[in-house]
């Protein structure tokens, strides 16, 4: 499929100021667009960013079929940039999209057109650990219908905005004991915007009480630990990095699977099971060493400083030496090239002069 390439005269990006400012508020200067109808994706082309035209009776706007990405392109230590694995990131837009009804994004369209404008936009990547292009892929609904069925059109849109290191705060959360995030059969398989939007009045809560998320539990008991906020949930427990396993209520993150890779190439034991709040509970009262994190894309590693269970406020450990550092450390090594990729992760692009 032909990528059109339209450039802007106007780049803002020497007006920006890279030394301040807040993630996600401001996108690059151009944008990937391309159209679904008819059955078939067209119309595909980088362009300057812009707003988009939408009718009010655009079924995105009312019936929830939207499905997102998040991806990151780095600067490499050999100055080059790379996007980091780009092929799990298509095959994941693919499963949401099947779940939703969606029709799914062809591999030369997304891997292609990410390519392309990354190309363009790789001087927002500043140089320095940690910078990095956030790169959010979505598809929306945009049949002009109320009726209640699966919309014939649809809109494939990457755009990016920059992103700094971040320091990741240590976080506070809390054990939802209640409220649910996905249930088996639904959607939190899915990147679908309504899951989040689900997802704030019970982080909302969690905020009034003074804890910055929550750590989902499996709809049916709440005994077992499934999620925190928007990232996999991971836990070092003596030596071992334990996981629930992804599937139908965890989401299959790619950081996730990412940590896990390279900590049993690192000869970690790893166990990805159901954990129970019984068995964090004991390990805590016994008085283990515990480290508890979050992982993601935007944040990576985020660790948590307190878990709050039952009436309950366990510390996990978050010293400089844990162990959860040493993992992030050869993520990030492998991600800027400062060691080898042996897993090829890294989709390096070209060096190209055009800037
Ligand atoms: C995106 C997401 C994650 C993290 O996935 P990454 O691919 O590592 O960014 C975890 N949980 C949920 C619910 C998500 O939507």
């Amino acid at each position: 499929m032909e990528i059109k390439k339209q450039l802007t005269s106007q780049c803002s990006i020497e007006q920006f100021n890279f030394n301040q400012f807040q993630f996600g508020v401001e996108a690059t200067d151009h944008m990937l667009v391309a159209k679904y109808s008819e059955g078939a994706w067209h119309s595909a082309a980088i362009q300057p960013y812009e707003n988009l035209t939408l009718s009010p009776l655009a079924m995105c706007l009312h019936y929830g079929q939207t499905v997102f990405e998040g991806l990151k392109a780095y600067r490499q230590v050999d100055d080059g940039v790379s996007i980091f694995r780009l092929d799990r990131h298509h095959e994941r837009i693919n499963q949401s999209l099947r779940r939703m009804a969606m029709p799914e994004v062809p591999k030369e369209l997304f891997e292609n057109g990410i390519k392309g404008l990354v190309e363009v936009e790789q001087g927002w990547i500043k140089e320095g650990e940690g910078n990095s292009l956030y790169i959010r892929p979505f598809v929306i609904a945009t049949e002009e219908r109320l009726g209640v069925s699966i919309s014939t059109d649809y809109l494939f849109v990457v755009v990016c905005t920059p992103m700094a290191a971040y320091y990741a705060r240590p976080l506070k959360v809390k054990v939802e004991r209640y409220y649910t995030r996905a249930t088996s059969g639904g959607v939190g398989a899915a990147k679908n915007g309504g899951n989040y939007g689900a997802a704030y009045y019970p982080a909302k809560l969690a905020q009034q009480e003074g804890f910055d998320q929550v750590i989902w539990t499996d709809s049916r008991d709440h005994e077992y630990v499934e999620e925190s906020g928007t990232m996999n949930l991971m836990f070092i427990i003596g030596d071992k990095l334990l996981t629930p396993p992804a599937g139908e209520t965890i989401l299959a993150g790619v950081t996730r699977d990412s940590l896990l890779q390279i900590a049993r190439d690192m000869g970690w034991p790893v166990e990805e099971r159901p954990i129970s709040l019984v068995e964090l509970q004991e390990a805590f009262e016994a008085g283990k060493k515990v480290e508890a994190f979050g992982a993601g894309t935007a944040a990576v590693v985020a660790p948590f400083a307190l878990i709050h269970l039952d009436g309950n406020d366990y510390k996990p450990y978050i010293a400089d030496d844990a162990k959860m550092f040493q993992l992030k450390a050869q993520l990030t090594a492998v991600r800027s090239g400062k060691v080898k990729d042996p897993y090829a992760w890294n989709t390096v692009l070209e060096k190209v002069l055009t800037k």
